[in-house]
């Protein structure tokens, strides 16, 4: 597909859902990618916000973009994340992937050392995949509140995988899922719709499409 495809799709669906197509920013998911691929198929295509799953991957990229690239990268944490990497994690400008009250309060404690407000979302299994990741619906009316009371922390909005598909349209409750919550919390941000899935999720409401695989796919 590449990138300009993936930003064409992501405007179609603006379109189609009467959505402002400023309202939705795509992070490009580099993980498994060497840094000249990163630079000829997403920086040099006016990308700079890039996702990372895993800590240990991420931050020697940081390192090598940052003097490699002009324009300042915007990076953002959607792995699972354990507590012990909180310190590292502070890094990103953006973790998506709080699953826990105990993960929230070590990133808060690192973000405050490092006099920084850290900006997170906070990671749903609204799928109640036992395999997943997040906390449950009924879970997040209890731990919201005590996760914004952290100092250091700034939770921005929601994040959600949906189960894997290859029926797009069969997720969207999901996504639509996904919003009223956000909504009903006055959060801004929603965090969902991967390679499969984020046109739907951008008619749902997606402020944020995480892809990989469609960017990197040749034309
Ligand atoms: C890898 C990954 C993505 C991107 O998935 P693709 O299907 O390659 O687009 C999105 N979100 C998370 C959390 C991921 O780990």
């Amino acid at each position: 597909m590449g990138i300009a495809r993936v930003l064409q799709g992501i405007e179609a669906a603006c379109a189609r859902a009467g959505r402002n197509p400023a309202e939705v920013r795509l992070v490009a998911v580099t993980k498994g990618h060497p840094l000249e691929e990163i630079q000829e198929r997403v920086l040099q295509q006016g990308v700079f916000r890039l996702g990372e799953s895993r800590v240990q991957e991420a931050l020697p990229k940081m390192k090598a973009l940052a003097q490699a690239s002009p324009t300042p990268i915007e990076w953002h944490f959607i792995g699972p994340l354990q507590r012990n990497k909180a310190k590292f994690a502070v890094a990103f400008d953006l973790i998506h992937s709080v699953d826990s009250l105990r993960l929230a309060e070590a990133l808060g404690s690192k973000a405050l050392e490092g006099g920084k407000l850290q900006p997170v979302l906070i990671e749903l299994n609204l799928s109640r995949e036992p395999q997943k990741h997040g906390l449950l619906e009924e879970e997040l009316g209890e731990a919201l509140p005590r996760i914004r009371a952290i100092p250091g922390l700034e939770v921005r909005g929601l994040m959600t995988i949906a189960p894997y598909t290859d029926q797009p349209q069969s997720v969207r409750p999901v996504f639509a899922q996904l919003s009223r919550l956000a909504d009903r919390f006055g959060l801004p941000e929603r965090s969902m719709g991967m390679s499969g899935d984020f046109e739907v999720a951008v008619e749902e409401g997606a402020t944020l499409v995480r892809v990989g695989t469609a960017v990197f796919q040749p034309d």
